[in-house]
């Protein structure tokens, strides 16, 4: 499209997630699978549940699959199975979601800041280890656990981090809440670490109506406990309670929903991917497009790109917001900046970190998006950037 195009398309309204268009193109389905869920009633850990677990065990080759009430809520069990507490630091990078530090931090242990790779934005594994021979030197926490994030739809350095987490004898979690449905060397996400976490929140790439989450592991013995710590440490019966857990299950209702969208769950993603090499061709001579990580395939949660130095985040959203293209800020702020975190931080300046917070900006997204919505966004952002108001 020419910018003349793009000029006489303004009008044009993108959306920045379309979970409506969604609904209409699987609706038949969704009505069929919620019908049976009304008709049954076992609205708690109903045989949608196991279904569901069954299911995303398979997609991904992982042995057990353990759903649960959010990614948040994952991420706590898996850390609570680990009888990670006081006096344990957690390593985890500094750009992420806020959900992965406060984990640790509401388990009573520290979360220990760590940089990123500023063309992948994924943990920086040569910055991971001096941090955690700092905390040894220091002498003052035991390096418990290492979180990798695979931060937008891209894997982690999984190689690197299970090196390391192996040499330490850490716990080493997958936080794979923005990333289910990518790959890493033809294998799907979910089998790269002790245990891996997914979310369902609507807006990730396979999102329920409302919260989910579920944790993956090949380890039975890990399985068994996430799985009493989601009923409140419950034993082998109901009413025995073998240790001190949460009420973190999943809805009947939201796995069925699940389970109706999983069907289209790879179309999906080869739609979003089909889109980011759109954008890639689009725009990489005005910014910088998402460098990939080796062998892998994103599941594109996220597209973000780097503004050139020069050029104002905050009059690029207007300029593009006024051309009917909305955008984000995934993070405007890392995590050791934040004001509840900064109390628990070391002081280490992370700059990586700090700078992609301040040039980052993400483009929609999602496989309701045509052709036209997608050349629409690359001529309004090539326009902005040359118009520079
Ligand atoms: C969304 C997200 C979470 C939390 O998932 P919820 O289901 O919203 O609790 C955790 N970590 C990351 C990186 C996320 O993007």
């Amino acid at each position: 499209m020419t910018i003349d195009a793009a000029r006489a398309g303004e009008s044009r309204q993108v959306a920045f997630l379309d979970l409506k268009a969604q609904q209409a193109r699987m609706a038949t389905a969704l009505r069929a699978r919620i019908d049976t869920v009304l008709a049954h009633c076992q609205f708690v850990l109903g045989p949608e549940v196991q279904e569901l677990e069954t299911r995303l065990a398979a997609f991904c080759g992982a042995a057990h699959c353990v759903a649960v009430s959010s990614g948040t809520d994952a991420l706590q069990i898996a850390m609570m199975a680990e009888g990670i507490g006081p006096g344990d630091a957690v390593f985890l990078p500094a750009f992420t979601y806020t959900a992965t530090a406060e984990v640790p931090l509401v388990l009573g242990a520290t979360p220990v800041f760590v940089d990123v790779d500023p063309h992948t934005f994924q943990i920086d594994p040569v910055h991971l280890e001096a941090r955690i021979a700092a905390v040894r030197q220091a002498g003052r926490l035991r390096p418990a656990a290492i979180i990798g994030v695979d931060l937008f739809g891209q894997p982690a350095p999984w190689p690197e981090l299970r090196r390391i987490a192996g040499d330490a004898g850490m716990f080493l979690l997958d936080d794979c809440a923005q990333s289910f449905g990518g790959t890493l060397g033809n294998t799907r996400l979910g089998r790269e670490a002790d245990a891996t976490a997914i979310s369902f929140f609507p807006s990730k790439p396979l999102g329920a109506y409302g919260d989910g989450g579920a944790l993956l592991t090949d380890d039975a013995d890990r399985a068994k406990l996430y799985r009493s710590l989601r009923s409140h440490g419950e034993g082998e019966t109901r009413y025995e309670v073998l240790r001190t857990g949460m009420n973190g299950r999943l809805d009947t209702l939201q796995a069925a929903i699940l389970l109706a969208k999983l069907d289209l769950f790879q179309a999906e993603l080869d739609r979003r991917e089909q889109i980011a090499q759109a954008y890639d061709a689009g725009l990489s001579a005005h910014a910088v497009v998402p460098a990939r990580v080796p062998e892998s395939i994103s599941a594109w949660a996220v597209y973000a790109v780097l503004l050139p130095d020069g050029i104002s985040r905050d009059r690029m959203q207007a300029n593009l917001r006024s051309r009917g293209v909305p955008t984000a800020i995934y993070y405007p702020r890392p995590l050791h900046l934040q004001p509840a975190y900064r109390p628990h931080h070391d002081g280490t300046a992370l700059p990586v970190s700090e700078d992609l917070a301040g040039r980052i900006l993400a483009l929609p997204i999602h496989p309701e998006l045509d052709d036209a919505d997608v050349a629409h966004v690359i001529s309004s952002f090539e326009l902005a950037i040359r118009t520079g108001d």
